[in-house]
């Protein structure tokens, strides 16, 4: 029997974040309406990422699973959380039958610490032990910001994939030849779990920068181009983005790429802009591959 990923290959995934702090989720929900409605393969809810919150993702992604009926992927960290923290939260999660969980080391910001878990591998090692979840993972076309090489970065998801992951999860990267070429020594490595791409679209030259210094992706000439050419104009800015971003992903899927999750901003209007525009290629790759 084919798995939940094969089924649906390639995928189209959405990622959001929780609104900051307690508050309300009104915002997270109105983006979920229209995310909901390009029918998505999946939407994953992060957990703390960049500082933003871990306050409110099982709820998020319970409502998510239950209330659009969509299947929803809760992202953990091991970061700020023991052993009995992070069990706790599964078990919640499972009783509100969430059935995906994006297994992280997480960000360490200012005064966060590790507890019982250091690695993602540690946190995948427990999980597998203890629940049923299907287990997804992040990897890093680039490698990690703190990983000496790509090859010791390779060594360790090698040893991560090896504790029992379903679907790996890329970093966002603006130019595909990294991803390809990282595609080719992963496999080289014997790992055989599916990588679907993470693809960011660009939309302020503010947010490229944030985002370079916090993963470290490659900005490539033709990205650099856009970003003098529209820069200094939010609304021409936004469309070479959507543009760049479309492209990317019609080359991955040309490529024969097992999946392209979506980093939304929580901005659908974008999400749909994309996706309206691949249908038909989503389409015709699904009809082909039976
Ligand atoms: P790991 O796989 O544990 O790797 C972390 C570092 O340790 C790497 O440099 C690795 O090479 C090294 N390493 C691994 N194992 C060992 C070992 N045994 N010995 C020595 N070194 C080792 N962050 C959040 O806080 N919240 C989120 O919701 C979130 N969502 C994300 C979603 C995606 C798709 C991605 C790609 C990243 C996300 N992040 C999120 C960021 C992520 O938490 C950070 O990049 C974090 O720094 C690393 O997490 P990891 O799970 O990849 O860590």
């Amino acid at each position: 029997m084919k798995t939940f990923f094969e089924a649906r290959r390639p995928t189209l995934t959405f990622e959001i974040f929780p609104p900051k702090g307690t508050g309300d989720l009104d915002s997270i929900f109105a983006t979920v309406d229209a995310l909901a409605s390009l029918a998505p393969d999946l939407i994953s809810v992060t957990y703390g990422a960049g500082g933003t919150s871990r306050e409110n993702t099982v709820e998020i992604a319970s409502a998510i699973q239950n209330s659009y009926d969509i299947p929803a992927l809760a992202h953990l960290t091991c970061v700020g959380c023991t052993r009995d923290e992070l069990d706790r939260t599964l078990c919640t999660l499972a009783e509100k039958g969430v059935e995906n969980v994006l297994a992280l080391r997480g960000d360490l910001a200012e005064g966060d610490t590790l507890t019982d878990f250091k690695y993602a591998s540690d946190l995948i090692k427990f999980i597998r032990e203890k629940h049923k979840f299907n287990v997804f993972a992040a990897c890093y076309p680039e490698k990690h910001v703190e990983a000496k090489s790509l090859r010791e970065d390779i060594t360790y998801l090698k040893n991560k994939t090896d504790q029992g992951v379903d679907v790996l999860i890329s970093q966002l990267f603006f130019d595909n030849a990294h991803f390809y070429d990282f595609l080719e020594t992963v496999r080289a490595a014997g790992i055989t779990t599916p990588v679907v791409a993470g693809i960011m679209p660009i939309t302020s030259a503010s947010q490229i920068s944030r985002m370079v210094s916090m993963c470290g992706a490659t900005v490539p000439e033709a990205v650099q181009k856009i970003i003098r050419a529209y820069g200094h104009n939010s609304m021409a800015m936004k469309e070479a983005g959507i543009t760049y971003a479309t492209s990317q992903i019609v080359d991955l899927l040309a490529s024969g790429v097992d999946g392209i999750h979506l980093y939304t901003m929580n901005q659908p209007d974008i999400a749909k802009r994309i996706a309206e525009s691949l249908r038909g290629i989503f389409y015709s790759l699904r009809v082909k591959r039976g």
